[in-house]
């Protein structure tokens, strides 16, 4: 894909040049959302004056020689399941609409720490379940690149409103794939590092044991730095790694000479052609850069998707629990606290999260926990030894980030599963803690983009970028 808009560092050199100014950038960006965010709704809420503000600080303090962050004036959009002190964070859920956190996100302080500005909240579907944005509250985001189809999800408004430039970059959350997916489906870079390496503190909780936070930008060197300046230990949160950040932007030149390539021997069923040849394109185009191809199989992929369905939804149904009508956003009165408790959960969630909340409450209930929740903790376990045997023979592994290329708004949304469907390739990586992207590669059926996810093991970052840039440099 061509790209039409100005990168993360061609924008923060620019505004520290003096070539431009904090303010004249966001205006250009905010000129892109009055034009097309009717259309695209990307958004739950655009901050347009904290915005302008905060540019008009960045120039202040250019002006004042002070010392400038890597981001300095850059726009950036944030999901809306991040916490934002005294900013409605909704997670696209009626249950916490009007809520507004007391704190930041530890990822969002690190952006302003690093002089981003902040352009606004992006949708995503209710609670982050789904693969569309579609099972969002406010409305589907639709996929700037094609009106008619979806953006991916469930980070679908972050990606949206990287691709209509109405943002340099955006944050995601990746529990099964809600950054990869989206960024596919629109051509963008998505990154879901290991698990702990950037901090979950203030992101709203979907399946704890899953959730990462990750960048949605245009190129792979954005995407590098914007992972050093949102990565590296936190101790505000206890599942944050306490290795420093390791660099990225500095590998990206290095190539991939001696490098070995995995290659699933078995792929499974469902992949549109087109997405296959694009698979053999970038296999061909690594050989080309001096990388040998492996064949490797990873025999639990096909529990995936079984045990992830039971895995999410069980951490979830606890998660959700601290939504009762008394602490948070909405509250339906009634006549005595336990009918309030039903009748504001009743109101106050989509029908995706009431079947999740149903499927593991019902999965780690006496009785059936072992066969189900038990069951899939075993092939978590199975598929850690899968990667880690496959990581004997190879040092990344590439699959498709998705079998498919951005489907038609309304395509899925009646049958859960096809839906479900979509995580098959992006999902292993969250069960096993590990670090995956996706990288676009070119176009598939009715012209839209193909991403190529480069996989690594837990902190295998540098070799995982390095693959990813020469993936861009041949497309
Ligand atoms: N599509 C997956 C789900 O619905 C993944 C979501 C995510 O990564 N947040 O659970």
């Amino acid at each position: 894909m061509t790209q039409p808009f100005a990168t993360v560092v061609d924008i923060a050199r620019d505004i520290a040049s003096g070539n431009t100014s904090a303010v004249e950038v966001l205006e250009h960006h905010l000129a892109r959302i009055n034009e097309r965010e009717h259309d695209i709704h990307a958004f739950n809420l655009v901050t347009t004056e904290q915005a302008r503000a905060t540019a008009q600080q960045v120039d202040a303090d250019i002006k004042a020689g002070k010392k400038l962050g890597p981001l300095a004036g850059v726009p950036i959009a944030l999901k809306d399941n991040m916490c934002t002190r005294g900013i409605e964070t909704t997670c696209s859920s009626k249950i916490l609409e009007g809520w507004k956190p007391p704190y930041d996100a530890t990822v969002v302080t690190r952006l302003q720490q690093a002089g981003a500005v902040m352009v606004g909240k992006t949708n995503l579907d209710e609670f982050a379940m789904g693969s569309s944005t579609e099972n969002s509250a406010f409305g589907p985001t639709k996929n700037p690149l094609d009106t008619t189809r979806v953006p991916g999800g469930s980070s679908g408004g972050s990606a949206a409103a990287v691709a209509a430039g109405f943002a340099a970059a955006s944050l995601g959350s990746d529990t099964g794939g809600s950054i990869r997916q989206p960024a596919s489906l629109c051509g963008l870079v998505g990154v879901k590092p290991t698990y702990g390496l950037v901090s979950r503190q203030g992101i709203v909780a979907f399946a704890s044991s899953l959730d990462q936070v990750g960048p949605f930008t245009h190129t792979v060197a954005d995407a590098a730095l914007m992972m050093e300046v949102i990565g590296g230990h936190d101790p505000l949160d206890s599942t944050s790694l306490p290795q420093p950040m390791p660099s990225l932007t500095s590998v990206l030149g290095q190539g991939v000479t001696g490098l070995r390539i995995g290659r699933l021997a078995d792929m499974p069923d469902g992949c549109e052609p087109e997405v296959l040849a694009r698979m053999d394109a970038a296999y061909a185009a690594l050989q080309a850069a001096g990388a040998t191809i492996v064949d490797i199989s990873l025999p639990s992929l096909s529990y995936c998707l079984t045990a992830y369905y039971l895995v999410a939804p069980a951490e979830a149904s606890s998660n959700l629990a601290r939504y009762d009508g008394v602490r948070y956003g909405m509250r339906v009165e009634t006549a005595d606290l336990h009918s309030m408790y039903g009748a504001t959960r009743a109101a106050g969630f989509g029908a995706e999260v009431k079947r999740r909340i149903m499927l593991g409450t019902y999965a780690l209930s006496a009785g059936y926990f072992d066969a189900y929740y038990g069951k899939a903790l075993k092939v978590r376990r199975l598929i850690a030894n899968d990667f880690a045997a496959a990581y004997e023979k190879c040092d990344v592994i590439l699959t498709p980030t998705s079998p498919t290329v951005a489907f038609p708004l309304g395509d899925k949304t009646s049958d859960p599963l096809t839906m479900y469907l979509c995580d098959i390739f992006t999902i292993p990586t969250n069960l096993a803690g590990h670090a995956a992207m996706s990288v676009p590669f070119g176009t598939g059926a009715h012209n839209m983009p193909v991403g190529v996810q480069v996989l690594a093991p837990a902190l295998g970052e540098p070799t995982m970028f390095r693959v990813a840039a020469e993936l861009e440099r041949a497309s």
